[in-house]
């Protein structure tokens, strides 16, 4: 007797289709990891997250003839990576809050791309406010539940580190969210969280704001999620890609490096 397919396999079969034949294009959005990765630099004070290291095992000489492997070595915290609630104090007591605890169907979800690549050209400091926000919904739609809010602002285009990091006198000068909008993602939008392509999601200049890192403060504190350091956010249409970005599984973990990639129908 021949089995019927129920509605959710042919959902999965139609994806899976649509993944070979092209229609469905499968967009990397992340940073290859190498010793020029820029990694986030703390006041002196504080712990310092090590830089990615990669340290050859054997390349088909005597230490392996047959085997090419490297041990390497980074903070959590490093390229494009996956920040989980327990990062920030504010989450630290949060039910499933760590890498290995996260429901992984996190993993997978919508992604709301908003694009001030302009604003951020003019000014490095440019925070995206809820204002600008409801400008973008009038033209594409609400940002819909449980969805990734990407920041883009072709940050990421910056190839060398030290432009790319931008420190200042006063810390770095780079985009991010303004404190108000947090909130509102969390509360009217219920987002899974919010990614950015610079080297952390809140702003470079966030920890002078009056309530300092609000996104890792107020988004973790209610059990929401950060992506940063994405790439190739220019290439995903405003609405409608799905984001897959899972961490290692590191017991405890606050975060970890993540291969991001978007599913985008042409
Ligand atoms: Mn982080």
């Amino acid at each position: 007797m021949e089995k019927k397919q129920n509605e959710n396999e042919e959902t999965l079969s139609s994806l899976l289709g649509g993944i070979i034949n092209g229609g469905i294009q499968v967009i990397d959005l992340t940073m290859t990891l190498d010793q020029r990765t820029p990694t986030i630099v703390l006041p002196p004070e504080h712990g310092q997250s090590w830089p990615f290291r990669l340290e050859v095992i054997s390349k088909y000489d005597e230490r392996g003839p047959a085997t090419y492997w490297n041990n390497m070595s980074c903070g959590e915290h490093t390229g494009t990576h996956f920040d989980a609630p327990i990062h920030w104090i504010s989450g630290k007591d949060l039910p499933n809050n760590a890498t290995d605890t996260l429901p992984p169907d996190l993993f997978i979800a919508h992604a709301s791309v908003i694009d001030v690549s302009l604003e951020t050209k003019e000014d490095p400091d440019y925070l995206l406010t809820i204002e600008r926000i409801e400008e973008w919904e009038k033209i594409n739609g609400n940002i819909p539940v449980r969805s990734w809010v990407l920041m883009r602002t072709d940050w990421s285009k910056k190839t060398n580190p030290t432009e790319y990091l931008n420190h200042g006198d006063e810390g770095a000068n780079t985009p991010g969210p303004h404190p108000d909008l947090i909130p509102w993602l969390i509360e009217e939008r219920d987002v899974v969280g919010f990614g950015s392509e610079t080297v952390g999601t809140d702003a470079g200049q966030a920890a002078h704001f009056s309530h300092p890192f609000p996104c890792h403060h107020l988004m973790h504190g209610a059990g929401r999620c950060g992506l940063p350091a994405l790439i190739n956010l220019d290439l995903l249409p405003a609405q409608g890609a799905v984001v897959v970005a899972a961490p290692l599984k590191i017991r405890q973990g606050s975060g970890s490096p993540v291969r991001a990639l978007a599913l985008v129908g042409k």
